[in-house]
């Protein structure tokens, strides 16, 4: 039976499965509810091993505030072990240095293997420790990883250096060589593809890596650290840490044996990254952050189909996306009737147990993002936007939101400024695409941004004008692995995906041979 929520993201057309793809998720298993897993030590050097301190925290199951199990509480100690397994990984003449390129792309194929094979057990992680409805996480999260690791398991044979014809009586050519050990920080709103996109590029281009889990959501990415083992990476290779981000994570941006650090997440954290990296050994950063994505709603669309894209561009994943189409901006002929219908289709959204196969939105993850949500949506309220529907709590239990949509939202207003990360829709009426480019570029953020006409001139002007790294036209939140991603402005530095990320994790090194002009 195929569950109804990824039904429609079918039809809509927004998510873009293969033929093959999609009868498989017609048939997705019941799930895991009680998995049996090792969650309570890091992986370093390929052994599950305890903190130093023994320290353990608790993860909770947003759906039901209970305690699914205690987890390893990584900190500073911790890392410095993993970064030294890492660069004894790294070392010159170690078996992951001196192994065949294409054997590097048959391990991360065997990884993607594995992960096929824990498909079921791996999406019902997902939804345990993030509240993502299940049918969403077997569907998408997991297969859409297994995807870019294969993607990058091509690459890992095809590295190739130039050669350069310069002045002189010289034979110039470069080598693209890993950076060395890469730090890596990931969230929790897609753990699992969080960790494909890291690990996928930097592993296909020979370096080391020491991730740090996010601490909400550590149980799909240890999984992943005992299938990384068992795949056979030497050791060494990958190092997973549980743990959190003052600790843990501070301690990685800072370490002077890591070579590169890359994160994902809010930009405020992003900033601290920086610095860290600025204060100790200038490692190379590159970081993936927050956004406040315009959805611009021209007045010749399909209403229907332009109010589920711009719900879905909002709504999907409990509104937790970076890319969250935040501020829906409509064109003003078509505004009251899109407000109404947008709201129609909010108050419609099934909201409860994310194990349950009818429902489209599962909780938040934790109490600090359940509470700063409805702290966002009071200051709506207060600054006088208008609230069409939800704006409280949905159950007694877990942290689940009623999905709030807004109208009459001013550019001024925190709704339309700050991120909000929940299941918040902000509408806002515009007249003109020039209006349009400017209000919707008034934004310290540059992520993403949407369109939606059938003319193709205005969406040829808009998609030109709209300071963004990516711009959906007619569709939203697609992120195909052999694409760039990433942000304009103060949404981040780099990308991910792609050739683009890629070179991220490459050093190209430049030698110059002096070629003897005479026979001696
Ligand atoms: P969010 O607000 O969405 O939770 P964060 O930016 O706080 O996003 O977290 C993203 C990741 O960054 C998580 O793995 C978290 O533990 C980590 N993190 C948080 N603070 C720091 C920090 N000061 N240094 C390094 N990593 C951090």
């Amino acid at each position: 039976m195929l569950r109804t929520s990824v039904n429609k993201l079918f039809k809509t057309g927004i998510i873009q499965l293969s033929r093959r793809q999609y009868a498989a998720a017609a048939a997705i298993p019941d799930p895991i509810t009680k998995p049996d897993i090792q969650c309570d030590k890091i992986f370093i050097n390929n052994e599950f091993v305890d903190a130093k301190s023994g320290k353990r925290f608790p993860t909770l199951n947003p759906a039901t505030e209970e305690v699914i199990c205690e987890i390893a509480e990584a900190d500073k100690a911790d890392v410095d072990i993993a970064v030294e397994a890492a660069n004894e990984a790294f070392r010159l003449g170690s078996p992951w240095r001196t192994m065949d390129a294409s054997e590097r792309g048959r391990l991360l194929n065997r990884l993607a293997d594995l992960m096929e094979r824990d498909r079921t057990l791996l999406a019902s992680l997902e939804t345990l420790d993030n509240g993502k409805p299940y049918n969403i996480a077997y569907a998408v999260d997991v297969p859409f990883s297994i995807k870019t690791l294969r993607y990058f398991a091509g690459w890992t044979d095809k590295i190739q250096g130039k050669t350069i014809p310069i002045d002189g009586d010289f034979f110039c050519y470069t080598r693209h060589e890993p950076v060395g050990v890469c730090g890596q920080i990931i969230p929790w709103n897609f753990p699992l593809l969080m960790q494909a996109w890291k690990l996928g590029p930097s592993l296909a281009a020979g370096n080391c890596v020491v991730m740090k889990l996010a601490e909400q959501t550590p149980l799909s990415g240890l999984h992943i650290a005992s299938l990384i083992k068992e795949a056979g990476f030497p050791p060494g290779v990958v190092n997973i840490l549980s743990g959190y981000g003052p600790t843990a994570g501070a301690a990685i941006a800072e370490h002077p044996d890591v070579d590169k650090v890359a994160f994902t997440g809010s930009t405020e954290v992003g900033k601290l990254i920086q610095q860290a990296a600025g204060r100790t050994n200038l490692k190379n950063v590159t970081l993936e952050l927050g956004g406040k994505s315009p959805h611009i709603i021209l007045s010749d669309v399909d209403i229907e189909e332009a109010v589920e894209t711009s719900h879905f561009a909002l709504f999907f994943n409990m509104g937790q996306c970076c890319t969250a189409g935040s501020r829906t901006f409509v064109e003003e002929s078509i505004y009251d009737k899109f407000v109404e219908a947008a709201t129609e289709r909010a108050k419609k959204r099934t909201v409860g147990n994310p194990f349950d196969p009818k429902i489209e939105q599962g909780p938040q993850v934790d109490k600090d993002q359940f509470t700063k949500i409805l702290g966002m949506i009071e200051s709506g309220r207060q600054e006088g936007a208008k609230m069409n529907c939800g704006g409280g709590k949905a159950h007694d239990r877990g942290y689940f939101i009623q999905p709030t949509v807004f109208s009459d939202v001013q550019d001024n207003m925190r709704l339309a400024r700050e991120e909000i990360f929940g299941p918040v829709q902000q509408i806002l009426k515009f007249k003109g695409l020039d209006e349009a480019i400017e209000r919707g570029n008034n934004s310290i953020y540059g992520l993403a941004a949407g369109v939606m006409t059938k003319d193709l001139d205005k969406a040829m002007y808009l998609s030109q004008g709209l300071r963004a790294g990516t711009v959906w036209v007619n569709t939203y939140d697609v992120f195909p692995q052999q694409s760039a991603f990433g942000g304009f402005k103060q949404s981040g530095i780099g990308r991910e995906n792609g050739e683009y990320a890629f070179n991220s994790y490459i050093e190209p090194k430049t030698v110059i041979i002096k070629v003897p002009q005479k026979n001696s």
